[in-house]
């Protein structure tokens, strides 16, 4: 399932491919993701010129030089990708560009979605209304997590979760982050100490930042030989090791609540 970091490393890549080039193409393949697909789409953004590219949480933004911002999310299977060798039943839009280079968001589970907002109040729509502060940005920080999370009963781990809280984490990073920090992710998140916090907010930005740095810097790096975008391999310290050693010596373990796995070590993570 692609996280923050495959985001990240997706945009980028698009980045380098679309940024001030011309849409030429655009088209959808079948009216519907998780959501309809706006119908004027093709009408809006072909001939457009890509003047942006960005992130918000695992949403990629996409800008025009008409307003328009293409926002998508890639589900639990989305994927883009680059000069595909063959166009199949899951590549559901493609785009392509003035240099000829073509795009295609391939999403066999369909889970992913594509929308169409005025860049201008892209923040008013619905999924960023509410939404808290980027995890690698500069409003992510121990004072301002503590002040959010003061009172709060429910565990560190759904805390981290709430997309209102901190924007983009899923479970992996949680998983991985309070591993790093040393907190269990059954721990009151209203009764962690703010030093502890403070190794939280760190631990968060370094797993993520390791992740992105995972993913390589260049075109060649982010696109697999088949096109891909965005998927790489990483080390876990936790998440999927249940029964391997932490690397406190301790052995991982799991829990799942409402289906759900948590993956942690009773050893070290207090
Ligand atoms: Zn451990």
């Amino acid at each position: 399932m692609p996280e923050l970091p495959e985001v990240e490393t997706t945009v980028a890549g698009l980045r380098a491919v679309l940024q001030g080039s011309v849409l030429t193409r655009v088209e959808p393949r079948r009216a519907d993701l998780r959501f309809p697909i706006p119908v004027d789409l093709r009408q809006r953004l072909t001939g457009a010129t890509v003047t942006g590219l960005s992130r918000r949480a695992k949403y990629g933004l996409v800008e025009t030089d008409r307003g328009d911002m293409m926002v998508f999310h890639l589900g639990m299977s989305g994927r883009w990708r680059i000069d595909p060798a063959e166009i199949g039943a899951h590549d559901h839009l493609l785009i392509e560009t003035g240099a000829g280079r073509l795009l295609s968001l391939n999403d066999p589970r369909r889970f992913g979605s594509i929308d169409l907002v005025r860049a201008e109040d892209w923040q008013a729509h619905a999924p960023f209304i509410r939404m808290g502060p980027e995890p690698l940005g500069p409003d992510f920080d121990s004072a301002r997590l503590a002040a959010v999370l003061k009172g709060k009963a429910t565990s560190i781990k759904a805390a981290l979760l709430d997309q209102r809280i901190v924007a983009g984490l899923g479970n992996i990073y949680v998983c991985e982050a309070l591993n790093m920090a040393g907190i269990a992710p059954t721990r009151a998140a209203g009764k962690i100490s703010r030093p502890r916090l403070a190794l939280l907010v760190d631990a968060i930005r370094a797993v993520l930042s390791a992740a992105i740095s995972a993913g390589g810097s260049t075109l060649r790096d982010y696109a697999r030989p088949d096109g891909e975008l965005g998927y790489f391999s990483k080390q876990w310290r936790v998440y999927g090791r249940e029964g391997e050693s932490c690397a406190c010596g301790g052995t991982v373990a799991r829990r799942v609540d409402g289906g759900r796995s948590t993956f942690f070590c009773p050893n070290c993570q207090k």
